[in-house]
């Protein structure tokens, strides 16, 4: 058996596309945010430096400026006509031109022993003496030193107190030697003016060192750091080394992580640093990188969300769509496919077996007397029983077959690349299979055992689709059912034939049953002497378009419509009509025997029907015998037939087992049942004089009527030896062609009439 699964990829697929979706959204904000933050530090550095860069631009021009000036004040310093001018006059010649330098700080000029001979701030030189300055001694020692750069100190002068630096320029005398400096001293304030209105962020800074460290000037302004120095940082070299540049580093001072961007100013040997704290720098990044961190993971939250909920959905949809082709598909007791899928199942062996030019087989599987089960189990146990006959059914089914329910207790196998031996062995398998006992209550340790009948059409010689193979195989079934049951019947054409003959004979039988066209004819019983015992009733056909038809023939089919109980209801009261008048007309007649069937003793007013009928033609129960074959006792109702069997006993009646030897011939029933006559099968009977067998069975069967003290009546005797050797062993009484056959009322009453000359009265009772 195949099933397709459904394919419940999709509903994984979703999620997939949920995590996708999310995988990529969060991986292109997260990219971007990282694209964002390179460029805010990109513009951060772009901006330190610009400032850098201007800050350098304008602190060289207004040194270029001063030292211009100090120069002009050296030339002029050494001018000899100079010397000779008055101490004021010299101070305005030598400071003239230098006005504009001279607002960046003061300027003075000193000996070769350090004592101020001019001075911008005063036409008589202060009384100072710069020494001890390293702006002095620099250029007293060094000859070569061009113009120096101190290192800051506190100012001596008017502005006494305020952190200074100065430049220096070496005066030479006429002899070469050290004759002083010229020099300028630069408040560092000026340079805080300069850069205080530089936008810089809430920990921006700007520094200004000199080459060797030290802290000249750093804004915002904070008296411990200027003479500090930075030598020592980690940073420091890259400032040493270029001119110009940038870096990150937390910074020596005040531990702040910061962006630097570097110049160096012009020749000096100074370099500005601009700083910008990166919390600073990253601040604005950082409220839309939360913001859009919040907006990712709301999307992210919801396209998962929403993904699973979709899976979910479509999960369950899936699942409810699958149910519903299982119930479509299959049955829903056994699981095993249904119908629909059957077809399915049908058309696919047919197209493999069309491809491969290879036979397979089609079995009808029809559970024997199920109904009993239902009927005397009830329906829980009958889906039971079913559950488990598909269960062994498909165990008995190799992979490329399959089975089926068709609904009741109907399944139906198909067995692929399948011969005629093979379906059989196969068959058999399930016959076997199906017998074993089926545990109903482990507890109770109760078990039934039930039968099945198995019809075989092959593909193709039985049919070329599946719908003449499923017919086929149903046809053969019936005849596997109507041969007696648990066993296998192939199907073959005549069958088919037969079928419909069945059904055409049914309707004229129904036809004619109503028109009263049927009529009865009687065969007398008679004893050894040839005394007439009684007569069988025995229903004749006889159809204008038909020849006679003989009951052997259209019994069975008149079982299977239901139109026996019709048929016999009317022998019945034909015969006891008949038995009527023939003592009417003085004939006597002791009895009269009727056949009856299965479906007649099921009826549960059938006793009330028998016992009216012997009324209405005012008959005693003891005037009539109902046949019954072996048959009837293992009719799946057997409980309700043994109800009428018993009330029909307790009305008087006789009840004779008709063909005793042919069915199950059990002496158990014999016992139970209250039976009053054995008949001989005349097969067995007309066996005599060349078959051993049959003449012990017919022995057999004389010797258990005498035992259990019944009436042995052998039926279908033909020649006198049988009779011989019937009465040799004691057989009761005679029925036979060698008597007389069947007879019309009319031939039976002048039978008996001439039987009556030749054989010696009855005595009467
Ligand atoms: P059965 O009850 O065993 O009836 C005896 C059959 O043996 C009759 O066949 C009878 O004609 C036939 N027979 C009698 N003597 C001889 C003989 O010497 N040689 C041969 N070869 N046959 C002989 P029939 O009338 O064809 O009936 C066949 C069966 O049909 C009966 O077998 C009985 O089972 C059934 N049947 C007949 N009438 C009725 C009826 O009214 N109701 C029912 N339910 N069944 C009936
Ligand atoms: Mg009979
Ligand atoms: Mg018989």
């Amino acid at each position: 058996m195949r099933v397709r699964r459904p394919f419940l990829g999709a509903p994984v697929l979703f999620v997939i596309a949920g995590i996708a979706i999310t995988l990529a959204t969060t991986g292109v904000m997260a990219l971007s945010l990282y694209q964002m933050r390179r460029d805010a530090m990109s513009q951060a550095r772009d901006a330190a430096e610009n400032l850098a860069d201007s800050l350098e631009k304008e602190t060289e021009r207004n040194l270029d400026v001063f030292q211009l000036a100090m120069r002009e004040v050296a030339i002029s310093i050494q001018t000899p006509e100079l010397q000779r001018l008055p101490a004021d006059v010299r101070q305005l010649v030598a400071f003239g031109t230098t006005r504009g330098a001279r607002q960046l700080g003061a300027m003075f000029a000193t000996d070769a022993a350090g004592n101020f001979i001019l001075d911008s701030r005063s036409p008589v030189p202060r009384r100072l003496n710069v020494g001890d300055r390293d702006y002095f001694q620099v250029q007293q020692r060094d000859k070569g030193a061009g113009l120096y750069l101190s290192r800051p100190f506190l100012s001596r002068g008017d502005d006494a107190g305020q952190p200074t630096i100065a430049l220096s320029l070496r005066l030479d005398g006429q002899d070469g030697q050290f004759a002083g400096i010229v020099a300028g001293s630069l408040r560092l304030k000026y340079f805080h003016e300069m850069f205080k209105d530089a936008i810089l962020g809430r920990h921006g800074t700007i520094t200004l060192l000199r080459t060797d460290g030290s802290v000249l000037m750093r804004q915002p302004y904070h008296p411990g750091d200027v003479g500090s120095t930075l030598a020592g940082g980690h940073s420091f070299p890259p400032l040493v080394r270029s001119d110009q540049g940038s870096y990150v580093d937390i910074a020596v001072l005040d531990h702040v992580r910061r962006l630097y961007s570097f110049k160096r100013i012009g020749r000096y040997p100074l370099v500005v640093v601009v700083g910008l704290s990166t919390g600073d720098i990253y601040a604005g990044w950082h409220r839309r990188a939360i913001a859009i961190g919040a907006v990712t993971i709301v999307i992210d939250v919801l396209s998962i969300g929403l993904s699973l909920m979709f899976a979910g959905l479509l999960r369950r949809r899936l699942e409810m769509e699958r149910q519903l082709r299982e119930l479509a598909w299959f049955d829903s007791l056994t699981g095993l496919p249904n119908r629909t899928q059957l077809q399915r199942e049908a058309r696919r062996a047919l197209a493999h077996a069309k491809q491969d030019a290879s036979s397979f087989a089609t079995l009808f599987i029809d559970l024997d007397r199920f109904k009993r089960v239902n009927d005397t189990q009830g329906h829980a146990v009958g889906d039971e029983v079913l559950r488990e006959i598909a269960g062994r059914l498909r165990e008995q089914l190799h992979a490329g077959d399959s089975v089926s329910r068709l609904g009741g207790d109907e399944f139906l196998a198909i067995l692929q690349d399948c011969d005629v031996l093979k379906a059989m062995h196969v068959a058999g398998r399930i016959l076997q299979a199906i017998r074993q006992p089926v545990a109903l209550d482990s507890e109770q340790d109760t078990s039934i055992t039930i039968s099945a009948s198995i019809g075989i059409a092959m593909y193709p010689s039985d049919g070329e689709n599946t719908d003449v193979l499923l017919r086929n195989a149903d046809m053969a079934m019936y005849q596997a059912k109507r041969s007696g049951r648990n066993r296998i019947h192939f199907y073959a054409p005549e069958y088919e034939r037969k079928a419909r003959e069945h059904l055409d004979l049914e309707i004229a039988l129904q036809h004619d049953l109503k028109a009263r066209t049927l009529s009865v004819a009687y065969q007398p019983k008679v004893d050894a002497t040839g005394r007439l015992h009684g007569a069988e009733a025995l229903v004749r056909w006889r159809n204008d378009r038909m020849d006679s038809i003989p009951p052997d023939y259209f019994i069975p089919i008149a079982e299977e419509s239901g139109l026996i109980v019709e048929l016999d209801a009317w022998v019945l009261g034909e015969a006891c009509r008949q038995l009527a008048a023939w003592r009417a007309g003085g004939l006597a007649v002791p009895n009269i025997a009727v056949n009856v069937c299965a479906m007649d003793l099921k009826r549960p007013d059938y006793p009330g029907f028998v016992a009216r009928t012997l009324a209405d033609h005012g008959l005693a129960p003891a005037d009539l015998i109902l046949e019954m074959t072996e048959r009837v006792m293992f009719d799946e109702a057997a409980d309700d037939i043994r109800t009428s069997i018993d009330e029909i006993h307790a009305l008087g009646v006789m009840l004779a087992i008709d063909d005793f030897g042919t069915g199950y011939s059990s002496l158990n029933y014999l016992h139970r049942f209250p039976v009053g006559e054995l008949k001989i099968d005349k097969s067995f009977v007309q066996g005599i004089g060349d078959n051993a067998r049959s003449e012990s069975l017919a022995q057999t069967i004389i010797n258990i009527g005498k035992t259990l003290k019944l009436t042995v009546v052998a039926e279908g005797i033909e020649t006198p030896a049988q009779r011989e050797f019937l009465r040799r062993h004691d057989c009761d009484l005679y029925q036979g062609y060698l008597f007389s056959p069947p007879l019309s009322p009319d031939d039976f009453a002048r039978w008996v009439a001439a039987q009556r000359q030749s054989v010696p009265a009855r005595p009467s009772p």
